[in-house]
């Protein structure tokens, strides 16, 4: 085991400090014992499960974070108007309720300081190794004992763990499409989940390209400061109105000092949102009806040329892409300075993008708000189980399957956090991810208590589970042919979970066990 991943020679007890807004790692003391978990990636879900472990007093464990702050998706969409879409008292750790959020919907850099505050408040920081990415984990069947792989300032060092947690997100890896010329492009260029804060757009000629959940929140400011701004959109999208609003100084006294109206807000957005469940899984008619007949109704509020209206209505049923949230994005396109193209781009050419009907729009900037590689879930980690079976190749050709989204057949000791079809069209991914954390804790403590050295999903009752899940994906909304992110190559939905939030928290408590076996 390496010293240095450790951290040999520092005091176990240094406080986590702050260097201005980023935090840094405070090490641990060497040891040559196994770690007991390894946790990988330091968004919500990582800090989560550190504050989980660090609450059944589990110490000897690390998270490794490939990036030089935590933060996970909320450190890397720093795009202007990155904003949550789901209500901030519910997009919020159960455990540490935040009475101050600024606005219902909060910005990004708020959701950032909360995730640096439970970090630090729950002592994460001190396991932290930050700028350590995990290239690949190894399951040494002797030792009974996950092998971990990892690449830090270049340096390639190895740990040992009994548990290998990964927490690495669906929608850490920036998709960048495969356009024609696109590498001739001599402009600036950059995606939305890398921003380029250091290049300025005012009075810049600027290209969009796509139009979902990340575009509709960055194009209004971009066109404030563009000279010019060129959207293309490939697919238009259902959008119906935010209802944010900042919270009043009075509701933030309420919350403070009554912390039952915090609560009840909390359970009053959980239970709004939950009832949406059943458009999304259940009737996708009743969508129709609800955020269909809205988004059309914001739409001809909003946009009053026939002509820009006309490319902006949606043909696939809504909710099968996700439901975009926005006051300000239709808007924004009405503006003068504002073109929307819904012709094909034919090439990127070296000052700007040409398109099918051969228009060049020459542009400065292009910004790529095309999304990410959701479905390869854990790639490019290469993660070899028993009897040397890849996990990214075995799933290549059945599509990514889990037990609950967190176990696989093969490969003990591993626990996937939002790892297939746990993602939600309807409510907060936090609340999943604590039905995860709780349910790894679960098999950590029956593993202590039996004594055993592992836990492994048994195949049949992974078979049973995903052959259950597919009948019920399939009468979704994701299944009514749209295109989406959720679907992977093959048009298999491994990324959604089909059903309530409850349901899989109910499935993930302690009935879930029985579906392991120990490892003795
Ligand atoms: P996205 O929803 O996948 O949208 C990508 C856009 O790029 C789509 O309009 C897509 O068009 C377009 N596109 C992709 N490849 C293209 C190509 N080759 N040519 C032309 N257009 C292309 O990505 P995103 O907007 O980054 O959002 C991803 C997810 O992140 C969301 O669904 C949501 O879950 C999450 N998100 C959440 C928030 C929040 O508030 N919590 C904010 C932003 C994002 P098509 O539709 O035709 O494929």
């Amino acid at each position: 085991m390496s010293d240095s991943l450790l951290g040999a020679g520092r005091p176990p007890d240094v406080p986590p400090w702050e260097d201005g807004e980023t935090l840094v790692a405070a090490d641990l003391g060497s040891t040559d014992q196994p770690l007991e978990a390894v946790i990988v990636g330091a968004g919500f879900g990582g800090i989560g499960m550190a504050a989980a472990l660090l609450r059944r007093g589990v110490r000897d464990f690390v998270v490794l974070e490939k990036g030089g702050e935590v933060g996970g998706c909320w450190r890397d969409n720093s795009y202007p108007g990155a904003a949550c879409d789901v209500p901030s008292h519910l997009y919020a750790f159960s455990f540490e309720p935040k009475w101050d959020w600024s606005r219902r919907y909060a910005p990004q850099s708020e959701i950032l300081a909360y995730l640096k505050h439970c970090a630090r408040k729950y002592g994460v920081t001190r396991h932290l190794r930050l700028r350590t990415e995990v290239v690949a984990a190894t399951w040494e069947e002797m030792l009974r004992l996950w092998r971990v792989d990892v690449l830090r300032d270049g340096r390639h060092e190895q740990v040992h763990t009994r548990l290998l947690i990964t927490a690495t997100g669906q929608l850490s890896r920036p998709s960048i499409p495969s356009l024609p010329g696109i590498e001739r492009f001599r402009g600036r260029s950059f995606h939305s989940a890398r921003w380029d804060h250091s290049w300025p757009l005012l009075g810049k000629s600027v290209a969009v390209v796509g139009t979902g959940a990340s575009a509709v929140q960055f194009v209004p400011h971009v066109a404030e400061l563009a000279s010019r701004l060129t959207v293309f959109q490939r697919t238009p999208h259902h959008v119906v109105a935010r209802p944010d609003r900042p919270y009043r100084a009075w509701e933030q006294a309420l919350f403070r000092t009554c912390p039952p109206a915090q609560a009840l807000t909390r359970a009053y957005w959980y239970a709004a949102h939950e009832l949406r469940a059943l458009g999304f899984t259940r009737w996708p008619g009743l969508l129709d009806l609800l955020a269909g007949r809205a988004a059309r109704r914001h739409l001809a509020r909003q946009v009053t040329d026939p002509a820009l209206h006309d490319k902006l209505i949606p043909e696939h049923a809504p909710g099968c892409k996700r439901i975009l949230l926005s006051n300000d994005y239709y808007p924004s396109l009405a503006r003068s300075n504002v073109e929307l193209v819904i012709d094909e781009i034919a090439a990127v050419t070296e000052d700007g993008i040409r398109t099918e009907d051969g228009r060049l729009h020459r542009v400065d900037t292009l910004i790529y708000g095309t999304g990410f590689v959701a479905t390869d879930f854990l790639a490019p980690m290469r993660i070899t189980g028993l009897g040397g079976v890849e996990l990214t190749a075995w799933w290549r050709d059945q599509g990514a399957r889990a037990y609950l989204g967190l176990s696989v057949p093969r490969f003990p000791n591993l626990f996937m956090l939002y790892g297939p079809n746990t993602n939600l069209g309807h409510s907060s991914i936090v609340y999943m991810l604590e039905s995860q954390i709780a349910h790894v804790m679960r098999c950590h403590r029956a593993m202590r208590h039996a004594n055993a050295s592992g836990v492994e999903v048994i195949p049949e009752c992974f078979e049973r589970y995903n052959e259950r899940l597919q009948r019920q994906i399939r009468r979704t909304v994701w299944n009514t042919g749209c295109a989406s992110w959720y679907l992977d190559a093959a048009g298999r939905n491994t990324v959604n979970w089909p059903g309530f939030t409850f349901q899989y928290r109910w499935q993930t408590g302690r009935r879930g066990l029985q579906a392991y076996r120990m490892i003795p």
